[in-house]
């Protein structure tokens, strides 16, 4: 076995049938079937066949999952067009009509309408409970409960779900356990070591890295990656050759760019958490984050994700947010995250559409709260962006 960084820009060359040491994009929808009919009906039904028809596989497609599974530490993995498929998709091949699954309530926005629209529709109840109280979640298990699934750490309030507990929680009562890796990465989480069965991913963030695609991943057992592959197959959700291979251009450099988004947000965190305009850092790799511990425990780096609650009460706090909105000049306001450059969004505004007062609240998002999304950029440049746009405030 090579190391993550080898398996990154290696791992998978069996699907690159050709010379060329980048491998090609195979944009190509279906492919010649001049072998003898008995290996056509091999390729036909065989699970991600990488040369039958595109929506069952494809060589670049395969090459990328190969990585995947290998970062994840599992059997096998499956790579589709975004985030959001491989969740849905996943969650289908685990829960049917009459199940239940148990949640959190903080989680990505589109999960969220996911369990409270899409399974409610689909007869399927869904418990959603305080990730950071692991005896909530045993609470909520009820005699139907097939899926437990986890974000961790949360987007956007940046709480720690206990992989160790979850994982074993799932065996202890028989209930798949499935975790949302984006934020971490594999670079800095692994919940397979934890005994977690899937773990999804947006690759649209880290993953990819560059803002350039939007794809998603699921890895698991072979069994699993079987179930779910089935599934993708009559939803389409397949991810395209050349977003595959932008993927595998990516990922190359994924453990640089982790480590140093890493030591950038870390830097970044201690210089708010001495800024009288700053309210509250929740970055989880400062000791000040309740469950540093934990983190310190379960992850091998803090990641580039930070919420940082600007000074003032409710009104004077949300305008003081879009006001350093406005000033950074570094900072881009725009939506995404996990990519070279950094950005930042004010969840309050941005996710009006999506949750409630209510949810506002136990998802944790607050007028004046900012959540950035830190680059590789240098780190003086970083700090002096927000240090001319907090001018004024506090
Ligand atoms: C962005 C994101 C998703 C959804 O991914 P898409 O590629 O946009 O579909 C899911 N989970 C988390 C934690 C995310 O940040």
């Amino acid at each position: 076995m090579s190391h993550l960084e080898t398996d990154l820009i290696h791992q998978g060359r069996a699907f690159n049938d050709s010379k060329a040491v980048v491998t090609p994009i195979y944009q190509t929808s279906t492919y010649y079937a001049d072998e003898d009919l008995q290996q056509y009906i091999v390729a036909a039904t065989e699970t991600k066949h990488p040369t039958f028809y595109h929506r069952h596989g494809n060589p670049t497609n395969s090459q990328a999952a190969a990585i995947l599974a290998s970062l994840e530490k599992t059997e096998d993995a499956l790579l589709l067009a975004t985030g959001m498929a491989a969740i849905s998709t996943a969650i289908l091949a685990v829960v049917k009509q009459g199940d239940h699954v148990v949640t959190q309530n903080s989680l990505y926005s589109g999960a969220m309408l996911f369990f409270k629209e899409f399974l409610s529709d689909y007869g399927v109840t869904v418990t959603h409970v305080d990730q950071t109280d692991n005896a909530a979640f045993e609470h909520a298990i009820q005699q139907n409960t097939k899926l437990i699934y986890v974000e961790t750490p949360s987007n956007p309030n940046l709480d720690v779900t206990d992989l160790e507990y979850i994982g074993q929680l799932g065996k202890k009562h028989g209930i798949t356990t499935m975790v949302d890796n984006t934020f971490a990465s594999p670079i800095n989480q692994t919940p397979s070591d934890y005994g977690i069965d899937i773990i999804v991913h947006s690759a649209t963030k880290y993953l990819g890295g560059h803002s350039d695609l939007t794809a998603g991943a699921i890895c698991g057992s072979k069994e699993f990656i079987h179930k779910a592959w089935r599934r993708s197959l009559v939803l389409g959700a397949s991810l395209s050759p050349f977003d595959s291979w932008l993927l595998l251009r990516g990922m190359k450099t994924l453990s640089m760019r982790v480590k140093q988004i890493n030591s950038n947000a870390l830097a970044l965190a201690k210089w708010f958490e001495k800024h009288p305009a700053i309210k509250h850092v929740a970055y989880i790799g400062l000791r000040s984050h309740p469950q540093y511990e934990l983190v310190a425990e379960q992850m091998r780096g803090g990641t580039g994700m930070l919420c940082i609650e600007i000074l003032g009460d409710d009104d004077q706090a949300y305008q003081h947010a879009q006001q350093v909105l406005n000033k950074l000049q570094i900072f881009a306001n725009a939506a995404s995250l996990g990519g070279v450059e950094s950005l930042v969004v004010h969840p309050a505004s941005m996710w009006g559409s999506h949750h409630d007062k209510s949810q506002k609240k136990t998802s944790g998002i607050t007028p004046g709260m900012l959540r950035i999304s830190v680059g590789i950029e240098h780190i003086d440049d970083l700090i002096g962006d927000f240090e001319g746009a907090l001018e004024g405030i506090g």
